[in-house]
């Protein structure tokens, strides 16, 4: 099933969509992006990829939610940014629980509070003390940090003290992984089109810092985009030194054909919905009332599943992309066949 809801509203400059891809395991959930679109065309293009891409993480993760996105654009002119979010919140409400919406890439826990007096469907909100909630992006940070540890022990035979890593993007996500790196011994390499967010990251964890255009490529063992999607295209990866990738980034390949490359290419590459699934575990959690101690316990189990996909697709010599894929697959096929 895919549903698609055109969102727009004159008077606060809401324009956007709701993707929901599929309700198989629950209701869809996942953020709303809020970013600069040439067209209503570009953003719906991407709702569809990043629901679809929820299906699978949700699916992954064992959560109890199928897969949905919102997308929303960035009006050009002065906009009134509570009223737009509170508007974005009503239409959330309207789907009556089919959609569950947090915080993805342009938005905040302050828009997030402003759709929170139009729905109950959100998360991301301020978490009371020992419960699951707040900003998702230190659970995605932990749980790619998880997966690189895993990856890294399990491909090259080595501790993160080891490594040298390239992150791309020092963002919410980026930073916190880059911190926790340093934390563990790695040396760090980032780059970020946004210098400020860069050097911030830079002054305090003694990174060195190069161009946002030459961070796939610089010499590191280890490349985890953390910035938009696309980063690894058939031009990047045949340039790559580094012998893994693992990042926070959503749909980080260009085009399926970049996976047979990574493999041809003996780079060990931990699927993106499987590295980054940290920040939809909480706010799943917050959604359900759980408790923290269960997020910090599901975050954890994101290295032993980068450990099985990429025994099997070592095994198989399948790029690991499939192999994760297949299994989401198989997850939300089974849950199909219960409903029928
Ligand atoms: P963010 O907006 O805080 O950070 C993104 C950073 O990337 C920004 O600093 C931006 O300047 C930088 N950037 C953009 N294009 C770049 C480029 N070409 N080169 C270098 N830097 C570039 O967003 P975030 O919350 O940190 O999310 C980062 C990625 O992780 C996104 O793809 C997002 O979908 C994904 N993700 C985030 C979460 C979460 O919990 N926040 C969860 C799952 C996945």
């Amino acid at each position: 099933m895919q549903q698609s809801v055109r969102l727009q509203d004159a008077e606060t400059g809401l324009d956007g969509v709701i993707v929901i891809h599929s309700l198989a395991l629950g209701p869809g959930a996942g953020g709303c992006r809020f970013w600069t679109y040439p067209d209503f065309g570009e953003a719906l293009e991407d709702a569809r990829r990043l629901a679809e891409g929820m299906s699978y993480k949700n699916a992954m993760a064992g959560l109890p939610f199928g897969g949905a996105k919102a997308v929303l654009r960035r009006p050009e002119g002065p906009f009134d940014r509570a009223a737009l979010f509170r508007a974005f919140g009503r239409a959330v409400e309207e789907l009556e629980g089919r959609y569950v919406t947090a915080e993805d890439v342009g938005t905040t826990l302050f828009d997030m509070r402003e759709v929170a007096k139009a729905t109950r469907h959100v998360a991301g909100l301020d978490a009371a003390d020992g419960r699951a909630g707040g900003d998702p992006s230190p659970w995605t940070a932990q749980g790619v940090f998880e997966a690189m540890k895993a990856a890294a022990r399990l491909t090259l035979g080595v501790e993160l003290s080891d490594l040298t890593v390239a992150v791309q993007g020092t963002g919410n996500v980026g930073a916190g992984l880059c911190r926790r790196l340093k934390d563990a011994g790695a040396r760090l390499i980032i780059a970020d089109i946004d210098p400020r967010r860069r050097d911030a990251v830079a002054a305090v964890l003694d990174a060195r810092v190069v161009d946002a255009a030459e961070i796939a490529t610089v010499d590191a063992d280890v490349f985890a985009p953390c910035a938009l999607g696309g980063a690894l295209t058939m031009e990047s990866v045949a340039a790559m030194p580094a012998r893994l990738v693992c990042g926070g980034a959503n749909n980080q390949l260009a085009e399926r054909a970049v996976a047979d490359l990574l493999l041809d290419r003996g780079i060990a590459y931990v699927p993106d919905y499987v590295a980054n699934a940290g920040g939809i575990i909480s706010v799943a959690a917050e959604y359900l009332g759980e408790d923290k101690a269960g997020v910090a316990a599901r975050v954890d189990g994101i290295g032993a599943r980068v450990h099985a996909i990429l025994e099997q697709a070592s095994r198989e010599h399948r790029p690991a992309a499939f192999v994760a894929d297949e299994m989401a697959e198989r997850i939300i096929a089974d849950a199909e066949r219960r409903a029928a």
